[in-house]
């Protein structure tokens, strides 16, 4: 069953939405688009010419990092902005098999002083409930950054989330546990074989398991 899929417009809204929880849902063949470059441009044309540091959320975030990552840096060598960027990474865990926990782990959190003064990018494959990244951008700005901007690839729809929202945001998601891009379900299945182009063709290589 296909369901038409509406793309809002805006700052924060301007991501896909669908009211759909068919796993085909996200089946978002839609203008023949990369989601992930057009996330990279929205960052080039806020950030362009800054420096910035981008912190890699993981273990979840590395494959959308490095594809953001990447196409920053075609957008760079095309147009006549930079964005110097240095890739730093932290770990954050707060999940228990599907569920979201309360306790959040968070390694690597003693070496967030580089980012003193700096421009943020923090990069996060999924938003559920809001709750880590909000923990995270607390953490992160104890080390008082100059700017800190989210890029997170899907945000979920949940009654009971925080309502946080990334300021770039790929893809809104119905309220179902997703795994492949380097997304897991107790460390399997991250690596189902899928690139950023996942989002655009077939939604069957991101699998709802729960
Ligand atoms: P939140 O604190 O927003 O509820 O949860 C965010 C974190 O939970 C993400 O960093 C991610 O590790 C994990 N998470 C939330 N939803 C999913 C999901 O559908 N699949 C996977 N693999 N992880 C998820």
């Amino acid at each position: 069953r296909k369901i038409p899929i509406r793309i809002k417009h805006g700052s924060k809204k301007d991501y896909l939405t669908s009211n759909d929880n068919e796993t085909n849902s996200l089946c978002c063949a839609v203008m023949g688009f990369s989601r992930t470059e057009r996330l990279a441009r929205n960052i080039m044309d806020d950030l362009g010419d800054h420096d910035i540091v981008v912190l890699c959320v993981l273990k979840g975030g590395y494959q959308f990092c490095a594809d953001l990552v990447d196409c920053i840096k075609v957008l760079c060598r095309h147009s006549n902005k930079t964005l110097p960027m240095r890739v730093d990474f932290i770990r954050l865990k707060s999940y228990l098999n599907d569920q979201s926990t309360q306790d959040l782990h968070i390694e690597g959190a003693e070496n967030l002083s580089v980012l003193s003064g700096k421009n943020v990018l923090i990069v996060e494959a999924i938003v559920d409930t809001g709750k880590t990244m909000k923990t995270l951008l607390d953490h992160v700005e104890a080390f008082s950054p100059k700017m800190i901007k989210v890029a997170g690839l899907l945000v979920k729809r949940v009654p009971s989330g925080t309502g946080y929202l990334p300021d770039y945001v790929g893809f809104e998601i119905p309220n179902r546990f997703v795994v492949g891009y380097a997304l897991d379900y107790n460390e399997y299945f991250r690596d189902l074989n899928v690139r950023y182009s996942f989002l655009l063709t077939k939604m069957h290589k991101i699998k709802y398991i729960a």
